[in-house]
């Protein structure tokens, strides 16, 4: 082994690490279609696919259509328990052949690879995003990790096809040295990428909660030795097995913090629509709680109790919006306001990315922008804090307006125009808050949408914005199909 490739736990580490104590879970996790296919399901279970629905789905295996090589099916058995008296959440979950009828999109969306000096790390701004871990205790169908998730074989920047692989503690902690030592020595800045310190780390995959709570703390411990000053988490798993959040991990995350008391830890969380964390009575309604709010399911409640009694973790929510799941705004609303009255910040809305099969769940821009405005009408400011993104290759960005009627003398804005603004730029801070102006499309679901009206460009989004989509190859994506 290479120094590289050994990682020694300074003794204060240890002493962490030795407190931990693993939990005993049972998600009840179904994988794979074939087990509904030969009925070898719970007996509850058994009609979630009709026999049409199935039967549709046999017919796509083995061809480039097959819904499983895209991306594969699993659910737990908390999270089958709310699809059942769910249709949005249904539709989160069950595989449909409407997946693959076009297979257009990128096969790596938002280019990551381009900022991943790493395997299993991107790094961009002054954050880095690592894959700890490439599955989730359910998989969501849309999901824009399906590339990751299904193992996928990808053309990479150096020529080479492989799938993407995870992060790893000892190689990323030293590239954090590395880079960080090398921004200090030259002023602030790293003197080849430009970027700042490397401060934060978001763990990502996959969903970090789906590992023990060994492998978790000993993350946590690395990065905070390593000088991380926040961990976010990335986690689905309120919504997917709440239960993970049991008195072993709470123990953990007590003890990481008693160590390491400088060190944020922000858990991201993912709720795409109330479903997936309010009770709801015979009639399909949410029920009032009668000292105040909408009565939640008591696990999903105990976890995020738990969260949010402990100052040292932040909550915040983010979620894409989806055809079918959450284009409602109703739902965003009673949604928004409910994780906000439990501590939990209405952080980011994202619209669909450009995954391999976006067609079949993206919303046009222009209605992701009016459902979110919609959603937030008669919500309090801090309850409507979350903002609406689409990520550009070049960089988180936010869609900041719609107009309708025509801005008169400007050409191209006759149907209203469409204002995006770079909130963060991939490579270094300075084209943050840069703006471009576009001519309405009703239709667009991704950036392409509006290469013909661009107005006004100062953030250089529609320069080469149409890489990320249409440079996507037929042979590129044979090469994904394994
Ligand atoms: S939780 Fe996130 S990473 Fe996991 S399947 Fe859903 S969208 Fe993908």
């Amino acid at each position: 082994m290479t120094e590289q490739e050994t990682y020694q736990p300074s003794k204060k580490e240890q002493a962490f690490l030795n407190k931990v104590e693993n939990g005993k879970y049972d998600r009840g996790i179904i994988r794979g279609l074939q087990k509904f296919i030969d009925n070898k399901v719970p007996e509850e279970m058994q009609g979630f696919y009709s026999d049409e629905e199935l039967q549709a789905l046999i017919n796509l295996k083995n061809t480039e259509k097959d819904v499983e090589a895209r991306m594969p099916v699993k659910i737990t058995n908390h999270y089958y328990q709310i699809a059942k008296n769910s249709r949005a959440v249904q539709n989160l979950i069950k595989a449909s052949p409407k997946e693959t009828f076009d297979l257009e999109g990128a096969p790596d969306p938002g280019k990551q690879l381009t900022y991943s000096p790493l395997e299993g790390l991107i790094h961009k701004y002054e954050l880095g995003l690592i894959y700890v871990i490439n599955t989730c205790s359910a998989h969501c169908r849309f999901c824009y990790r399906e590339e990751l998730i299904a193992k996928k074989e990808i053309h990479r920047e150096d020529g080479t096809i492989a799938s993407k692989g995870l992060a790893k503690i000892p190689e990323l902690v030293n590239y954090i040295h590395q880079h960080n030592k090398a921004v200090a020595e030259n002023g602030g800045r790293h003197p080849e990428t430009n970027r700042e310190k490397l401060r934060e780390i978001l763990m990502s995959g996959g969903d970090p909660m789906v590992l023990n709570n060994r492998n978790l703390s000993e993350w946590f411990a690395a990065l905070a030795e390593a000088g991380i000053e926040s961990i976010r988490v990335g986690t689905k798993e309120l919504a997917f097995f709440p239960e993970r959040f049991d008195q072993t991990f709470f123990n953990m995350v007590d003890n990481w913090h008693e160590t390491y008391p400088e060190v944020q830890l922000r858990y991201m969380v993912h709720f795409n629509h109330p479903d997936e964390f309010l009770q709801k009575d015979e009639n399909g309604n949410y029920i009032d709680n009668p000292d105040g709010g909408l009565v939640w399911i008591e696990s999903t409640k105990k976890a995020v109790s738990e969260l949010a009694k402990r100052k040292f973790i932040i909550i915040e929510n983010q979620a894409p919006f989806i055809k079918g799941i959450n284009n409602d705004p109703d739902a965003i609303r009673i949604m928004q306001r409910e994780l906000k009255r439990n501590r939990i910040n209405n952080h980011y809305f994202f619209c669909g990315r450009d995954i391999i099969g976006h067609k079949a769940f993206n919303l046009p821009i222009e209605d992701a922008w009016n459902l979110l405005n919609d959603s937030q009408k008669g919500l309090l400011g801090v309850e409507a804090s979350a903002r609406l993104s689409i990520t550009h290759y070049l960089g988180k960005t936010e869609v900041v307006a719609v107009t309708n009627d025509p801005i008169p003398g400007v050409p191209g804005a006759e149907n209203g125009v469409v204002i995006f603004k770079l909130l963060r730029g991939a490579e270094d801070a300075p084209k943050k808050g840069k703006v471009a102006i576009v001519g309405r499309n009703p239709e667009a679901i991704w950036f392409s949408g509006y290469e013909d009206r661009v107005i006004y460009d100062e953030a250089g989004l529609f320069a080469e914005s149409m890489q990320s989509t249409s440079s996507v190859t037929l042979e590129a994506q044979s090469a994904m199909v394994k």
